[in-house]
């Protein structure tokens, strides 16, 4: 459900025309829509409320600092990924006791700043991350509470590059290191275990796994209480599905009631960490075609948003559905949806099904509120879009278009 619909046959993001919204500012633009980013947070976190819990959106899903602020309001926790995001969700105004940091790679500066924030918790991932955390909580006097990223091994059944819990993937760690893991910090002076986690992947489109790994984790709790570890957290990660195309993923609902029923007995306090199912369908990008071009094979529509902008097509194989952002109801064609970048690699989508497309025109991306905007890039010299949030009949400026001088602004 989301609030980017055709009136009259023009699209609106909610009470906002979006042809208007592509004059003014400019293309490829993103546009997101607060009230779908507001019920998504709701829908997701009340999916829980039968379970003790703190639902902390994943800030690389879109960081974007309004987006924050506006997710913060409605009580947001969050999951953050790097100093950079820590430092995004502070200035946003999330309180630092519902932040959890997780990452493979954490440098020593980037764990000192968070234990002087004093966020909830980090979500450790190898031994020798731990052993870095109680030595610069050590310097600072501070002790750290943290979590081990399990590694449950399980199959998500998703794309190979977003999934995260099976053995070969760098993330977490397997089972019997954890133990280890947990053992060790109970000859540790600066840190204390108050939690465990697994985050299995992204895009799932059904919630087996996540049972499959809760059934792991469970197991695994009764191995803690019986080496005397007292723990009150469960962060289960994120990874709900979308809809993009033709997928059909659970409900958070349905997701909720699972939890609820195989946790009913269980005196942990859960932790989520949904990125994509609030941000994904909460924002579109327009872009507008630059020129047509046919040959015997193809109809290409050349359109001026780009993998730097959208990486996904180009990065995943992503399916996002365009539509046009004025119906003109022509015949149906055929088309290559590429952008201006040197790369064959460089497409929005391929071998698409739309109604035929004139010079000038403008087209809309959908689900691009996730994975978008973040992952954009300045190559081949492209400023990055601009980013707007619509709420109801009001247009707020989220992050201005980067001029030239921007791009060189950091160079000698
Ligand atoms: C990316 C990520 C998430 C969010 O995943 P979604 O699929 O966007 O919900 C949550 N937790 C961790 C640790 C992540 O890396």
């Amino acid at each position: 459900m989301h609030h980017f619909e055709y009136r009259d046959g023009k699209l609106f993001a909610e009470e906002v025309s979006v042809t208007e919204l592509a004059v003014e500012y400019g293309t490829p633009l993103y546009i997101y829509s607060a009230a779908t980013f507001k019920r998504h947070f709701q829908a997701f976190d009340s999916a829980f409320d039968g379970l003790d819990h703190l639902t902390c959106y994943s800030v690389k899903a879109n960081s974007n600092l309004s987006v924050l602020k506006m997710l913060a309001e409605e009580g947001a926790g969050m999951d953050v990924v790097s100093g950079g995001e820590l430092f995004r969700a502070l200035k946003a105004g999330v309180p630092a006791e519902k932040i959890v940091y997780s990452g493979v790679g954490k440098r020593a500066s980037e764990i000192r700043e968070a234990l002087a924030a004093g966020i909830l918790m980090f979500n450790v991932e190898s031994q020798a991350e731990l052993v870095k955390i109680n030595e610069v909580a050590g310097e600072l006097g501070k002790v750290a509470q943290i979590s081990i990223r399990i590694n449950p091994d399980v199959d998500p059944q998703t794309h190979p590059y977003i999934s995260t819990g099976m053995k070969k993937n760098k993330f977490g760690l397997d089972i019997e290191n954890s133990l280890k893991a947990y053992k060790m910090t109970m000859d540790m002076d600066n840190v204390e275990a108050i939690g465990m986690d697994c985050h299995i992947g992204s895009q799932l489109t059904n919630i087996d796994p996540f049972l499959e790994a809760l059934d792991k984790l469970l197991a695994f709790y009764e191995k803690l209480k019986e080496s005397g570890l007292e723990i009150k957290y469960l962060d289960l990660g994120g990874g709900l599905g979308i809809n993009y195309d033709e997928e059909e993923p659970p409900h958070p609902t349905e997701f909720g009631k699972a939890l609820a029923d195989k946790l009913a007995d269980v005196p942990l306090t859960v932790i989520l960490e949904p990125g994509r199912v609030i941000a994904g369908n909460s924002g579109i990008m327009v872009t507008e075609v630059v020129y047509t071009k046919s040959n015997p094979t193809k109809n290409f529509l050349i359109v001026d948003g780009a993998m730097n902008d959208l990486v996904r097509p180009s990065l995943y194989g992503s399916f996002h559905r365009i539509g046009e952002v004025v119906l003109h109801g022509r015949e149906v064609k055929e088309y290559d949806v590429v952008g201006p970048i040197c790369e064959s690699g460089d497409f929005l989508a391929r071998e698409r099904e739309l109604p035929g497309i004139e010079q000038g025109e403008l087209l809309a991306l959908y689900s691009a509120g996730a994975y978008g905007f973040t992952m954009s890039s300045n190559y081949n010299s492209r400023p990055r879009a601009c980013e707007l949030i619509v709420d109801g009949d009001k247009v707020v400026v989220a992050r201005k278009r980067e001029t030239y001088e921007d791009l060189i602004a950091n160079e000698l």
